[in-house]
This record gives C-alpha cells, structure tokens and sequence, in this order.
C-alpha cells in the first residue's frame, strides 16, 4: 500500500500549485496525472493573466522563451464586429490603459504559452519541492474506511491511501463525482470549447500583427470567438454553454474561419490549420460544494473560473494553493472534517478570486446575454455599435445632418436595447457600487447642479448668417 499524507488528483496548474506548497509544508505528497506528462492534451486556456505574475511572482518570473518556445505577450486586443451579412463591420484595438495599477498588467494584457509547455513547466516546482508524480495514471474512483475517505484506486487497482484528497482533475472531475459533492454538471453550468490551433511563421505574426496579438471576435451569426497568438500559431475558438446549440460547434467555429477577412488573414499570415480541439469548461455565476470530510475540490474541478470571461488557470493556482495550506493545517490537527476543510471556503472568498464572485451572478449574466446569444443580442448590437462608431466618418451627409440621422437610428434600436440594458447592465452597476452608489450619484448634488445646466442651455437656436433683429 503507498500511504501519503495528501492525494492530488489532477497535474493542471491547480494540482501542481497545490503538491508544490503542501511539499513544501512537508506533507508527503503525490499528484496524478491521467496523461504520459502534464499538459499532454495541450488543449484548453493559453492566455495566463497577470495577477499569475502579481500572486505567484517567485514561480512566474522563472517563465522564459527558453523554457516555453511558444510564449507571446498579447499586448493589444482586436475586438472585430461581425455582421448578420458576415462582414466585419470594423474593429476596435485596445491595449492596456493608464488606469492599470502595476506591472507586467502595464505591459500586456495575457500571456500565452501553449499548455503543452506551460502544464510540464509548473509540475517541474512541485517535483522540485519533493512531491511525487505519477504520470499515465487515471483515478478512477475514492477509497473509503468506516464511511469515510481513505485514499483513491486507479485504473490498474493500484490503492493509494491518504486522510485527505485534493480534487484538481480539471472539467469532468471524478473525485466530485464519486464524493457525492456534485453529480455532473447541469447544461447551464457547462461550456463546450473548441479550437482550431494554426500554425504561422514568427515572422509573419511579428509583422502583420504586430502586438496586436489578441482578439475577440464578436458576432451577429456566431457565439464570441477569441484568437490568441503564440510564438509560432494561434488558437482561434469558441464555445457556450450546453443549452444552446442547435447545429455542431464545429459549424459556428467554421462560420468564422470561413468569414472572407478571415480567411485573407489565414493568406497573409501564411497558416496552416494544425490541429482540431475540443474541452469542457465549468462557467458558473458562484462556485458551490468546494469541500467535505476528506476532500477540497479546487480549480475547474470546482467550478472556478471566472464568471466574466472564464479566466481559469489563475483561480485553479490560486484555489490551488489555498487548499493545500488548509490540508497542511488539518494533517497537523489530525482533524479531515467538513467542519475543519471549511476553511478553504472562507479562504477563496478572501482573495481576488472571491471578490470576483461576489458580482459572480450579474457578470455571468451580461456575458451570456451578450455575446453568446448571438441571434438575440449581437444582431442589434452589432449594427448599433457600428452606428455610432462608423457613422460619424461618413461623409454622405454635412456632419450636423449625419449625427441627427445616427441618432436617429439608434433610437430604433431601443425596445431591444431598453430591456438589456435594465436586466443586465444595472444590476451589475448596482452590484459593483453597491456600497459607494448613493457618492457617485448623490440625488442631492444632482439636482442642485442639473438646473444650472439646464439654464446654460441655448433657449433658441440661432442660423449663422442670419440677420440679427
Ligand atoms: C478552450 C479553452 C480556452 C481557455 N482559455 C483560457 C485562457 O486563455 N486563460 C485562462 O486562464 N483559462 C482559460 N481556460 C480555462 C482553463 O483552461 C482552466 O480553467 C484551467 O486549465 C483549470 O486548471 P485545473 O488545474 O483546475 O484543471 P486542468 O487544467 O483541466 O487540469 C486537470 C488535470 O487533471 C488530469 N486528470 C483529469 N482527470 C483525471 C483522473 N481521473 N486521474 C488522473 N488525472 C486526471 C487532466 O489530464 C489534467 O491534466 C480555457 C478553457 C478552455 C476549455
């Protein structure tokens, strides 16, 4: 029998962040890996956020083009508006702005590195810090003594024992499973993800993108679709949730490869398609039974990404090394109690990953009502955007006339717009000024200074030219 102190499901960043604190805590600890290596399918999350970089800096800063070929800073992020008619109505460039408050956020906006570089890279801290790694070993379900969880057994019936097991097994998670904490995800609690991974010369990203080198494309016929670049390729995907397909993601994801921009963009970049993947991906609006006698489900396994836009790979890092100070804490007391694994609850809640949460069910509302309702949604919002930002270069019109007809035209966009706004943009405003909103729109102060606006207003209009009386 091999006896550890903790069990770690699961070698994606949430496990290898968990075995390399609860190692270097001294537990004797094993993290198990289904695939030959970690990072094997290298399917999934590219984009590493920066407060990775804030959070873990002693970690993060050993990340180097030596160590991961592909990495590319996404420094600026194209956001293309497609139309009902598949024509890219236009774009807007964003790079990261003066209000970001520290470095390398200054910088760039994610990181990408290919899993398959990334996943191998971080299991290497816990290895380091002593924790054992098993590869090409699947779990297949818990051990359990006197009703309570002992251990896990894999595919082999290999038997590996421990008072406590961290569930890090990612999306489709089996120690959720056969704890009992949950059984599979309900259709609107699951995304289905998939992506084209292309490859394209260094060279050729470097001079037709530039630093360009994120995107989102935002569609009337499509769910939103993110293209992130590597060093040499990018990954072009989409997903939603289960409940609402009606053709095959493949369908949707071809709708954009196939958009006429896109495909001269494949010409000039000189891409290959490389390979097809498809991934599970929890995106809930709060995370909910994380933890019970013996056991703390963390990251994916967990349901922590993040509600907005499913940010994952810092939560399950974060989540990740939460749980293994609190399994530290309980081999100590001797005590594998709910009652006791509560304090991985009340730990996540504190950190940035909670604060999240906390406007959790308004973010993953406006995300799901907006660009992944495409036909309900983007097909006004898309001509209403382009209105505003397309229609001031026109010159069809003298410019007075032309922001009359705009307004004009927006205006016919509001029995869909009104109704969006007031289920989905204010609640989120309330939620996020809840505690400072009556500072930011002080009824008083608003009414004192309104009618001295009102009365420096132009009673009358007067034409130029015209003979004064
Ligand atoms: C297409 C896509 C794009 C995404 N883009 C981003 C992004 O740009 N940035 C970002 O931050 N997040 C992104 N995410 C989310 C991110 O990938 C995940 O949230 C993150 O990988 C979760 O980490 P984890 O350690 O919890 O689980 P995982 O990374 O899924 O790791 C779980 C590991 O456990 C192993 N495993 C599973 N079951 C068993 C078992 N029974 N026995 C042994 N081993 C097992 C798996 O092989 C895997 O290696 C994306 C997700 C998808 C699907």
């Amino acid at each position: 029998m091999n006896t550890y102190d903790l069990i770690i499901v699961g070698a994606g960043p949430g496990g290898s962040v968990a075995a390399k604190i609860a190692a270097e805590k001294g537990l004797k600890t094993v993290f198990f890996e289904r695939g030959r290596k970690p990072g094997e399918k290298n399917s999934s999350g590219c984009g590493l956020g920066p407060r990775m970089f804030r959070d873990f800096p002693e970690m993060m800063k050993k990340l180097t083009p030596e160590k991961c070929h592909s990495m590319r800073a996404g420094v600026a992020a194209r956001n293309y508006f497609v139309n009902k008619d598949d024509i890219v109505a236009g774009y807007i460039m964003a790079r990261p702005t003066e209000s970001v408050s520290y470095e390398p956020a200054k910088s760039w906006i994610t990181m990408n590195v290919y899993r398959s570089e990334f996943d191998p890279w971080i299991a290497e801290f816990a290895t380091d810090a002593g924790a054992e790694l098993k590869t090409s070993t699947l779990i297949i379900d818990l051990l359990k003594e006197n009703g309570k969880v002992s251990g896990v057994i894999d595919d082999k019936g290999e038997k590996y024992k421990a008072p406590i097991v961290i569930g890090a097994d990612g999306a489709v998670s089996t120690v959720a499973q056969k704890s009992g904490l949950r059984s599979k995800w309900s259709q609107n609690q699951v995304t289905l993800t998939l992506q084209y991974d292309f490859q394209a010369p260094s060279e050729k990203i470097d001079d037709i993108m530039g630093d360009e080198t994120l995107a989102v494309w935002w569609g009337s016929n499509f769910p939103a679709s993110y293209q992130v670049f590597f060093n040499d390729g990018f990954h072009q995907g989409l997903g939603n949730w289960m409940t609402w397909w009606d053709k095959t993601p493949l369908f949707y994801l071809n709708r954009v490869v196939n958009l006429k921009y896109y495909q001269r963009l494949l010409k000039i970049l000189d891409a290959k398609p490389r390979e097809l993947q498809a991934h599970l991906l929890p995106w809930l609006d709060y995370p909910y039974n994380t933890y019970t006698d013996g056991i703390i489900l963390i990251g994916d396994a967990g349901g922590f990404p993040c509600p907005l836009e499913a940010e994952g790979i810092y939560p399950a890092m974060v989540t990740g090394k939460i749980a293994a100070e609190v399994a530290a804490e309980a081999v100590s007391s001797g005590d594998f109690s709910k009652e006791s694994l509560k304090k991985f609850d009340e730990g996540w809640k504190k950190t940035s990953i909670g604060e999240e949460f906390e406007a959790g069910a308004e973010l993953w509302n406006i995300w799901k009502a907006l660009p992944f309702s495409p036909k309900e949604t983007m097909s006004w919002f898309v001509p209403m955007i382009m209105e505003i930002l397309g229609g001031i270069f026109d010159w069809s019109q003298p410019h007075g006339k032309r922001v009359r007809q705009i307004i004009s035209h927006v205006k016919s966009y509001m029995p869909k717009a009104t109704p969006f706004i007031m289920k989905n943009v204010f609640p989120l405003v309330a939620k996020i000024f809840e505690d400072d909103l009556d500072k930011i729109m002080d009824p008083k102060k608003i009414m004192k200074v309104l009618p001295k606006l009102l009365d420096m207003l132009p009673q009358k209009k007067k034409r130029r030219g015209s003979q004064e009386k």
